[in-house]
């Protein structure tokens, strides 16, 4: 049972929105890099991804990581990270035993040396796909092995292996999710196409109405109300068109059946 849901997001980079969605305009962008905090009765504070920290800085000092930061070029103030916001919500990084990672790119997994005490959640074809990729072939997947905590095996648990629920028909036309922690609080959902193996959670906290984390299924509410993905050149490059753009029209689809269901890009600043 989750008592909350906090959209946060920790620092952002630059980019041309126009290799974000087909039709933007040619103009640098913000991209806020988005994590959720939820609180969970039972297992305390839980993360959906971390956001930027100034690992991600130590890990592109150098070719071929730099190529990473000269694309997306990041902004972050110390005090910004994951970890600093929630000390100042009380919260301290030895009390989260959970992370949950969508996919392994690097702004969403810069954190994870923060909280040595979490476990890491993600879908076993997301681990697969970057675990044995070093120097350029990381880089190019937009993985940067330097992030992961050394011990990171022993922490790796995959959502795979939960037992899966169905999802209320709301939901429709994604019908079921991986049951995280048992009780139907948060349940992972497989969005493929940005990268390998990405996930998503539908998290409900008490009366009020679920929400969808969709990580990088889409990088704004416009690409899903108009059904508009990046060019090609990007989801070629990330990952798989094809398959992106199968899960963009299922998201497309569930925004126009149940318009009130908040979904949530990670590289928007919520509304
Ligand atoms: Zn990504």
């Amino acid at each position: 049972m989750l008592d909350a849901v906090r959209l946060l997001s920790a620092g952002y980079c630059t980019h041309m929105e126009a290799m974000s969605r087909i039709g933007a305009p040619w103009r640098s962008c913000r991209f806020p890099s988005g994590f959720a905090l939820l609180h969970h009765r039972r297992h305390g504070p839980i993360l959906f991804d971390t956001g930027y920290t100034r690992y991600f800085a130590d890990e592109t000092r150098h070719f071929p990581n730099r190529l990473y930061a000269f694309a997306t070029p990041l902004h972050l103030q110390d005090s910004e990270t994951a970890a600093e916001q929630l000390a100042r919500a009380g919260i301290a990084a030895r009390d989260v035993r959970h992370v949950i990672v969508s996919h392994f790119h690097a702004d969403h997994i810069a954190g994870l040396k923060d909280f040595p005490r979490a476990a890491i959640l993600c879908s076993l074809a997301a681990w697969q796909s970057v675990a044995r990729l070093r120097g350029f072939a990381a880089v190019r997947r937009a993985f940067l092995p330097g992030l992961m905590p050394a011990d990171t095996e022993t922490r790796l648990r995959f959502v795979d292996e939960c037992s899966t629920a169905a999802l209320p028909r709301a939901m429709a036309p994604f019908d079921k999710g991986w049951d995280v922690f048992g009780d139907e609080s948060v349940l992972a959902v497989e969005l493929p196409g940005h990268a390998s193996g990405q996930i998503g959670v539908v998290v409900s906290s008490g009366a009020s109405e679920p929400v969808f984390l969709i990580a990088d299924a889409a990088w704004s509410h416009a690409a899903v109300r108009d059904c508009s993905p990046p060019p090609r050149v990007t989801t070629a490059f990330l990952g798989d068109t094809a398959t992106y753009r199968n899960t963009l029209r299922k998201l497309h689809d569930l925004h126009r059946c149940n318009p009130a269901l908040r979904i949530v890009p990670s590289h928007e600043t919520p509304p």
